[in-house]
């Protein structure tokens, strides 16, 4: 999803890194979930590194390029984890209405403040 239409008529944009109006939920049920799946994924590497043997096979089994483990651990173990565990949050600057994604990925429920709906959350 790249943009997200607001009931005020605002348009909000969803596809760039670090806005200043976009969050990540992640939901009570699933962050346990997830923790677990992401220290599998460390236990897992971790093991290769003990044993000396198979990091080549299991960073590539896990990116496209495998050389770069750094961006491997952020994007493929850490960042995988996330985006299946969490929800995108966007507040809208116009009216301030919060729009937060349901389990139904890029299907979005919207709140509207009670009070001071100029104030950015973030
Ligand atoms: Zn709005």
């Amino acid at each position: 999803m790249s943009k997200l239409h607001c009931r005020c008529g605002n348009v909000i944009r969803t596809e760039e890194q670090d806005l200043s109006y976009a969050a990540a939920l992640v939901p009570d049920r699933l962050y346990n979930p997830m923790a677990d799946q992401i220290f599998a994924q460390i236990a897992s590497f971790a093991v290769a590194c003990k044993t000396g043997t198979g990091t080549a096979e299991w960073t590539a089994a896990k990116s496209p390029y495998p050389e770069v483990v750094e961006e491997l651990f952020r994007y493929e173990v850490l960042g995988k984890a996330f985006l299946e565990n969490s929800r995108e949050v966007y507040q809208c600057k116009r009216c301030g209405r919060i729009h937060i994604e349901t389990a139904e990925p890029n299907h979005f429920r919207s709140f509207l403040p009670e009070s001071d709906a100029s104030s950015s959350l973030y």
